[in-house]
């Protein structure tokens, strides 16, 4: 939402009279034209005069180069009569490009710039050298660093270094373990790394649908271990979807397979969705949600109020729980305003008969708020951080309370 409200801003139209210019040879290049009416011609100065290098017209684009870099423009555009295109500013898609993939962003400008010099006042068709500038330096580093960390994910993967935590969920009323959310972590060696940083890279490069695969599989398997202890099936496993992992078909029914063949009753699985699933497309999602529901598994909404919570789609959702993101929990105390986020949060699940899990709970006294705001669920490192299966195994074995 807030991406598009942030684009709208940056597309408008502008009117040009004849003869003025849209682009001057030199200026930076910021943005690119849509012609919608009218007609420009593109122009060189040369030693005998003014050259034509292109005329365009409706429906035709210009400036576009600015997409890859901002490197000054290398022709004058001028109406040839009045003129109206829309502006499309650009350093967002450069920024976006730049950061989420890095090496097609070097490339790009790799080709750009032969491309420049290449180009009509150095006619010589042939240019073998490419003059690099620090930000060409900059991106290039930035691009080998993924690709590393990308190549590294993968051998990782092989050798087996991504393993999967629990955290205990504890049932705030009585004080026992409710659950577990399945956690990834990777050890890379003795190094830890941390999943606020694989993950969205594992995002970025189609990783996580592996890996989530493995958090899944493991989760349930590990969770019939856990059952077994408890010696009662309510307890329940929480596994983190990536958006990612149900865009296509074929592995939504991959997911549901591993779901149907795991021996816990489905109603023992919980899967855990973030809003950013919701905002690319509603429809799909809410379908792929209600698929998951069909088999029996219950749903959460993970991190809520951080994304833009539109209360208006959660009740369209099949959702069983929210997960009251940890910034609340942890300013409860602090400020008065994040004391009546949770509030609200806390009755208005309840008049969607929802069930709500307080995150990052992290002393006695915010487990004593939030029980008495009506959560029935918390997690945080005053019950317990997040443990290898053995460790949890342990613990379950002195039928722990808080
Ligand atoms: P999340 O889903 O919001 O997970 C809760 C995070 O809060 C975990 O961080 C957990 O260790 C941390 N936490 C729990 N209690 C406390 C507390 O009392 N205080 C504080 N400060 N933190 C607490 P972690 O394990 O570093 O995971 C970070 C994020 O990585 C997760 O946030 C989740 O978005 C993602 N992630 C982890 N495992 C997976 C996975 O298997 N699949 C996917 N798609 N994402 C995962
Ligand atoms: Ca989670
Ligand atoms: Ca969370």
């Amino acid at each position: 939402m807030e991406l598009t409200h942030a684009m709208s801003e940056k597309i408008y139209s502008k009117t040009f009279e004849a003869g003025e210019d849209i682009i001057r040879i030199g200026d930076a290049g910021r943005n690119a034209y849509f012609i919608e009416n009218g007609a420009v011609e593109v122009t060189l100065p040369g030693k005998d005069g003014i050259k034509v290098l292109a005329k365009m017209g409706k429906g035709e684009i210009f400036g576009e180069m600015s997409i890859i870099d901002d490197a000054p423009r290398s022709a004058t555009v001028t109406a040839k009569e009045n003129t109206e295109v829309i502006v499309i500013e650009l350093s967002r898609y450069m920024q976006s490009l730049e950061s989420s993939n890095p090496m097609m962003h070097l490339i790009l400008r790799l080709v750009l710039s032969r491309f420049r010099q290449a180009g009509p006042q150095t006619n010589d068709g042939i240019t073998t050298s490419v003059t690099e500038n620090n930000s060409m330096n900059e991106i290039r580093s930035l691009a080998l660093e993924k690709i590393r960390f990308e190549r590294e994910m993968r051998d990782g993967l092989k050798a087996k270094e991504f393993e999967i935590h629990y955290q205990p969920i504890i049932s705030l009323k009585d004080g026992k373990i409710a659950g577990f959310e399945a956690l990834m972590r990777w050890y890379k060696g003795n190094k830890f790394i941390s999943p606020g940083h694989f993950i969205p890279l594992a995002e970025e490069t189609g990783l996580i649908v592996e890996l989530g695969r493995v958090a899944l599989t493991t989760g349930l398997q590990d969770h019939i271990q856990f059952t077994n202890i408890l010696e009662e099936n309510s307890a329940f496993m929480s596994i983190n979807l990536s958006g990612l992992q149900i865009s296509e078909l074929g592995e939504i029914e991959h997911l549901a397979a591993i779901i149907k063949e795991s021996d816990l009753i489905p109603a023992q699985i919980k899967l855990e969705v973030t809003e950013t699933l919701m905002l690319e497309d509603f429809l799909h999602a809410k379908e792929t949600l209600e698929k998951f529901k069909n088999l029996g598994v219950s749903i959460a909404l993970d991190d809520f109020g951080t994304g833009f919570s539109s209360l208006s789609y959660l009740h369209q959702l099949p959702l069983d729980t929210l997960k009251i993101d940890q910034a609340f929990v942890n300013d409860m105390n602090k400020t008065k305003k994040s004391m009546r986020v949770v509030e609200s949060i806390a009755s208005l699940a309840l008049s969607l008969n929802m069930n709500i899990v307080a995150e990052g709970i992290e002393n006695k006294d915010q487990y004593i708020i939030l029980k008495d705001l009506g959560c029935q669920f918390g997690q945080g490192y005053y019950m317990s951080r997040p443990l290898p299966k053995e460790e949890i195994q342990k613990l379950l074995l002195t039928r722990p309370t808080w």
